[in-house]
C-alpha cells in the first residue's frame, strides 16, 4: 500500500438490496463498526438511487462513519431525460461521492469516452467527488495494450480539467475480465498497472489522485493485494454485499496502513 494516503474502500452493490434490504446493510455494518471502528480508511456505500433516502438516513440517524455515493449521473443539469438522475438530486440527498464510467455502464449503457468526461466535469462543477473507473477487457490485456488503453481513458477524462476539479478526482483501476468473475488481477498484475496509472496521472498533474483496485476482491485476497498491489484502497462489488466480508476488506486497508501487517 502507499502509505502516503489514506486509504479509501468503496462498496458498489449494483442493481442489488430494495431499500429494506439496504437499510439493514447499513445497520449491520454500523454494528461492527461500533465494535471495531475503522481508523484510517474512507469508507463509501454506493446503494442504487432508489435507496439512496433510506441509507442516508439510517447513517446520519446512527452516526455511522461512512460517506454514500452514487453509482451512475446524468451528465446534464435537469430537463428531458426520462428516467434519468442529477447531480443536483443527488447532493440534495448528501450524496458526497459518485462513480463514473463503470465498466457496465461503458459496456451495457453505451456511455462513451466523450460522456464520461462530460459526467467528469458536472460531478466535479458541483464540488462532488468522483470515482473514475477504468480497465481493459480480456483481449486487451492480451494484445499488450493494456497500459495504452487505461492512458486513454485517463487522458480522455482528465485532460483540461481545472486544479479544483482534479482534487475531487480519485481513479478506480477495474479490469473488466476481473469484475464479478472470481478472475482476481495478480499482486504483480495489480502493482505494475498502479504505478502505470501514477505515472500517466502525474503527467495529467493529477498525482494527489487515490487508485483503487477493483475485480473481485474478497476478504480472503484483500490483505495480499493491500500489501503487495500497492493500491491506495478497492472497490467492492459483489463482497460488499455482505456486512462481515466488506468490513474485513476494509480493516486490511486499515491495519496495512497502521503498519501492522
Ligand atoms: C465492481 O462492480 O466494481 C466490482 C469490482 O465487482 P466485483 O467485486 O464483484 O468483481
Amino acid at each position: 500500500m502507499n502509505h502516503h494516503k489514506r486509504p479509501l474502500v468503496i462498496g458498489n452493490w449494483k442493481m442489488n438490496l430494495d431499500y429494506v434490504e439496504a437499510l439493514h446493510l447499513g445497520q449491520q455494518l454500523g454494528v461492527l463498526m461500533k465494535n471495531k471502528p475503522v481508523e484510517h480508511t474512507d469508507v463509501v456505500l454506493a446503494p442504487p438511487f432508489v435507496d439512496l433516502r433510506s441509507v442516508t438516513s439510517i447513517v446520519e440517524s446512527e452516526r455511522i462513519p461512512v460517506d454514500i455515493a452514487a453509482q451512475h449521473v446524468n451528465a446534464h443539469d435537469n430537463g428531458a431525460h426520462t428516467g434519468e438522475i442529477s447531480v443536483s438530486m443527488l447532493k440534495r440527498l448528501n450524496v458526497k461521492w459518485i462513480l463514473i464510467g463503470h465498466s457496465e455502464r461503458r459496456a451495457m449503457y453505451a456511455m462513451s469516452d466523450d460522456v464520461v468526461s462530460a459526467t467528469l466535469r458536472s460531478v466535479t462543477r458541483a464540488g462532488v467527488q468522483a470515482v473514475l473507473c477504468v480497465g481493459e477487457a480480456a483481449e486487451v490485456r492480451e494484445a499488450h495494450e493494456h497500459e495504452a488503453h487505461i492512458a486513454a481513458q485517463l487522458a480522455s477524462a482528465l485532460e483540461g480539467l481545472d486544479e479544483k476539479a482534479r482534487e475531487l478526482v480519485s481513479i478506480a483501476y477495474e479490469p473488466i475480465w476481473a469484475i464479478g468473475t472470481g478472475q482476481t488481477a495478480t499482486s504483480e498484475e495489480v502493482s505494475a498497472m498502479m504505478a502505470h496509472i501514477r505515472s500517466v496521472l502525474a503527467h495529467l498533474s493529477c498525482g494527489g489522485a487515490r487508485v483503487l483496485y477493483g475485480g473481485s476482491v474478497n476478504a480472503d485476497n484483500a490483505p495480499s493485494l493491500v500489501l503487495e498491489g500497492n493500491v491506495d484502497g478497492f472497490l467492492v462489488g459483489g463482497a460488499s454485499l455482505k456486512a462481515e466480508s466488506f468490513m474485513s476488506i476494509v480493516q486490511s486497508c486499515d491495519d496495512c496502513y497502521d503498519g501492522k501487517r
